[in-house]
Formats: C-alpha cells, structure tokens, sequence
C-alpha cells in the first residue's frame, strides 16, 4: 500500500445488514420476502468483486447487477446463485448471458425477440424477469399495454419467465402520489401475468415504507452500505460499510491577505493553519465541499477551504492542537466516540446539496479498497 488515502470497506458491517434489513422483513406475520442485493456500479463504489461474494456468503439469495459486464465480474468473482442484470440489453453482448448464466431483464418486445433468438442458436432455454414499466418511464413494457405486447414474449419458445418486477420512480419523496399508483398499476398488471410468477418491485426506500410491496423478493441496495436513503429515517440498525481516510502531507501557514489553492477562492482574514490533504476531485470529492464541507483531524472537525483540486484538498486547522504531517484526516467515517467525531455520507450529501448514492459511486478508482472483517 502506497498512497495514504484509502477506502476501508467493512464486511462485517456488510454482513450485519442484510442480517439486520432481514430482521426488518421478518417482523410481518406473512412468510418473509427473499433479498435480492443490489450490487451494481461496482457495489457502490464498494468494490463488486468482494462484496458481491460477501453477500452470496452471508445469505444473500441473489445479486443484481446494472449489465452484463458487471453480472461477468461478479461471477469470475466467485458467485453461484442468481444473478439478475437490470439494464437494457445490447445485442451484441448476448454471450455473456450464457455463457455466464445470467438472468436478463426483458424489458421491450424487441429484446423479447433477441434473447429468444440467441437462445435458440444455442438451443437453450433461458430464464428472464419481465419488467414492467408503471410510471418510472425509462424501461419497461407499458402496464397499460400487456395485453397487447405480452403474448408474443410468454409464446417464445426458449424463454422461461422467472419474475415480473416494476421500479418505484419516487420512494424515497415521502407522500408522492406516483408511489402508490405505480403500485395500484403493478397490481393491475399482474392480473395479465400466471399468479404463480414471483415479483418484486420495493428498492429501499420501498421496503422501508410500505410492506405491501415487499411482495415475494426485495431489491436493497443502499441500505446494505449502511445509508439510509434521505429524508427517510429507519429503526434498523445498519452499520456504514465505507470509510474514506487519507493523512496530512504537509502544514502550511498563512499570512493575513494571503489566499490557498485555485482561484484564490479562500483568503485569510486573521494568520491561518492549512493542512494539505491528498485526495481531490479525481478520487471523487467534490468541488462544492469548499462550501459547507468539513474532515475530521485530531478528533476535532476542520472546514474544508479553497478549491478542491485534481489530486489535493485544503482544511483550515487553525482551532485545531499543532497538526503535522502523518496525521490522520477522516474524510467519511468515524474519529473518536462522540456523536459529531462522525462523518457519514448523508451529511457529506446533504452539505453539497447531492444524494448519498453519488457520493459513494464517485470515490475514484485511483483510491485502493482495503477488505476488514473486524
Ligand atoms: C439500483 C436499483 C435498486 C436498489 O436501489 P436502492 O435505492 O439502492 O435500494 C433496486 N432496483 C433497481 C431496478 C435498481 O436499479
């Protein structure tokens, strides 16, 4: 290990929170849903190898990455169960779906056609999960429309539907309307669709509001890393999985008058202590966090000040006990026991004005993803 910031990816936390969100689905009398746990964009950011193989082990009963790419590492990776691939596919990368056992998701007649093809020439019989569009409008045949679309699909010959699924565009807008139409739509297409079919249809912010979408299989994402989509607010006890810490390479004084970094956007008004953090806008942090964003060193929180640069960050640290270099900066995570000794993602978020999703998807490639159990 060479560079100083690192990401520090906790199984165990992982683990503990499919245990704790499956907790959360066996609170209900009815028989409780399977997790099917999303781990597309590279987990998150987590890094899709280690984690996907985590929660096949801890009990995950299927995986669901974002395409076929992602659904190949995955495997290479080690994972045997199911794994669903969300997107559109491209016809020319087919293969991968059989020759690495994939699930697709059919989501327009053409497709429908395509997969059916591809089967044929291999005289397979593939398996796929038929998505339905209620409102989100990206992918999906249209709910309104099934009698007319559907026929052809459940007629071919080679495919075996295995699940009709729907996506909730507004589960995470607390009393939208459109959450509980598109679920009223889901209903009513399923009526066009053999009862014995599974479905699913609740991401997290779906299973944390309303049971009735649980129906026979959940698609969590977020809340395995421990992040509770805003604004909701959960009871379950989720551990974060990522932390993202670097250490001061060098302190630098500033006279008054005298300004840091590009743009000479930050300027001392009184002499001022700056420690130079390496980690920038190339491992994924973000511009805005010259406004609002805050590390922790020493146990102490430090606003971050000037321009966030390519490969470096400034942090005034003038409040703060004789910084030196080799000190450690919490960017995300936890220095110290205190309640604000914590930097999670929701606050890095909501200081910048984005969504906790981003935040973890962009920590850059260059930053090395280091593996604890503990
Ligand atoms: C990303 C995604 C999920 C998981 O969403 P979270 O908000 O992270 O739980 C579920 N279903 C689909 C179709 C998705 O694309």
């Amino acid at each position: 290990m060479i560079r100083s910031t690192v990401a520090r990816i906790d199984l165990a936390a992982l683990r503990s929170n499919l245990r704790a969100v499956r907790a959360f689905l066996g609170t209900d009398a009815a028989p409780a849903p399977r997790i099917m746990a999303v781990v597309k964009a590279n987990a998150y950011g987590h890094g899709a190898e280690r984690v996907g193989a985590a929660l096949e082990q801890a009990g995950a009963d299927a995986l669901a990455c974002a395409d076929i790419e992602e659904g190949i590492v995955l495997r290479r990776a080690g994972v045997t169960g199911p794994i669903l691939v969300f997107g559109a596919l491209s016809v020319s990368d087919l293969d991968g779906v059989f020759d690495y056992g994939l699930t697709p998701t059919i989501s327009t007649p053409s497709a429908g056609r395509a997969v059916q093809a591809a089967a044929a020439r291999r005289g397979a019989v593939c398996g796929y999960h038929l998505k339905v569009d209620t409102g989100m409008h990206r992918l999906g045949f249209r709910h309104d429309n099934l009698r007319r679309t559907l026929p052809e699909l459940v007629g071919s010959p080679n495919l075996r539907l295995e699940a009709v699924y729907t996506h909730f565009a507004t589960a995470d807008v607390p009393g939208h309307q459109l959450f509980e139409q598109q679920r009223l739509r889901f209903e009513e297409a399923l009526t066009e669709i053999d009862a014995r079919v599974p479905r699913h249809a609740a991401n997290s912010a779906a299973l944390l509001r309303d049971s009735r979408v649980w129906y026979d299989t959940v698609r969590p994402g977020l809340l395995l890393y421990g992040i509770v989509p805003p604004p909701l607010a959960s009871t379950i006890p989720l551990q974060p999985v990522m932390s993202l810490t670097s250490r001061v390479v060098a302190v630098k004084g500033l006279r008054p008058g005298e300004s840091v970094g590009y743009g000479a956007r930050f300027t001392a008004v009184g002499p001022r202590t700056i420690a130079v953090v390496p980690a920038g806008y190339a491992d994924g942090l973000d511009l805005r966090l010259e406004r609002g964003g805050q590390v922790l060193v020493r146990g102490r929180r430090a606003p971050i000040v000037g321009a966030v640069s390519m490969d470096m960050m400034t942090v005034d640290v003038s409040d703060l006990d004789a910084v030196a270099p080799g000190d450690e900066v919490v960017i995300i995570g936890r220095q110290g026991s205190d309640s604000w000794q914590q930097i999670d993602v929701r606050e890095m978020a909501a200081a910048i004005g984005t969504i906790p999703y981003e935040i973890v998807c962009r920590i850059g490639a260059r930053i090395e993803r280091q593996y604890t159990e503990a």
